[in-house]
């Protein structure tokens, strides 16, 4: 099967996983391929993600200009083409609105406590971007401080998007930012938290250079000092340059070309 046949059935299979666990409703969300270094296989405007079929698809340049199709391309495809003009080895792009990782969006709040081993390893942590408008280079900017150094950002008020080296590997970043916002939003029910630090927190990083799954060319950062839920909204307020100094070092930040 070629590339391209083979990328648009692997987007019909993980709209329908998006719609599916209700990480999107209605015609919510937007996913998308690399096809080479010129061609962007992206979902169309106004579908459902889980009733797309192949043909659905449309073709883009890297400047958004459509090549292929009988559709518009998604009104956010410029989230897309800023993600993989600043990092070539993005091979897939997912944008969805998971319940509890977006209610964090929607809190102000970003997920960056060290909380669970798992997501340090995978993820590092997940910051929140400033609101833009869906649709304008206002969004786009906004995220731009965070895509050299995260493979997933919380979109204030808005959603989430996830990128990996290919579709499979953006979908499970998505879910697992959405699985982390629900273990978080039980630790703030609970009332209590007890983040990971120190020792342990540095035993992971070194692990996260071993882990056989992480492939990602970001560094992911991790947020080193165990602050309060205060803390990490007083993070997500802040503009994203000073907001990112917070945590372990400053970031590179690559400007697209
Ligand atoms: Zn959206």
């Amino acid at each position: 099967m070629s590339g391209e046949r083979q990328s648009r059935r692997e987007i019909v299979f993980f709209g329908r996983m998006l719609h599916d666990r209700g990480y999107v409703a209605a015609m919510d969300g937007n996913l998308s391929v690399r096809l080479d270094e010129e061609r962007i296989l992206a979902t169309p405007t106004a579908m459902c993600k889980g009733m797309m079929r192949p043909s659905d698809m449309v073709i883009v340049d890297l400047e958004g200009r459509c090549l292929a199709g009988r559709r518009c391309v998604s009104s956010e495809i410029g989230m897309h083409l800023l993600i993989y003009k600043m990092r070539p080895d993005i091979g897939a792009v997912v944008h969805a609105h998971p319940t509890t990782a977006t209610g964090f969006a929607a809190a102000g709040m970003a997920l960056t406590q060290p909380l669970v081993s798992e997501v340090v390893v995978g993820l590092g942590s997940i910051p929140l971007a400033r609101y833009g408008t869906p649709g304008t280079p206002e969004l786009w900017e906004a995220l731009e401080p965070f895509v050299p150094e995260y493979d997933a950002i919380l979109m204030s008020n808005h959603g989430v998007v996830a990128y990996g080296g290919d579709l499979h590997q953006a979908y499970m970043k998505m879910e697992t930012v959405e699985h982390f916002a629900q273990i978080a939003l039980v630790t703030h029910i609970l009332g209590k938290q007890e983040p990971l630090g120190g020792n342990d927190l540095e035993k992971l990083i070194l692990a996260r250079s071993r882990y056989q799954g992480n492939r990602s060319a970001a560094r992911l950062p991790v947020a080193m000092s165990c602050g309060s839920l205060d803390d990490s909204r007083d993070l997500a307020r802040k503009d994203p340059e000073s907001a990112l100094s917070d945590v372990v070092s400053k970031p590179r930040v690559t400007r697209p070309r």
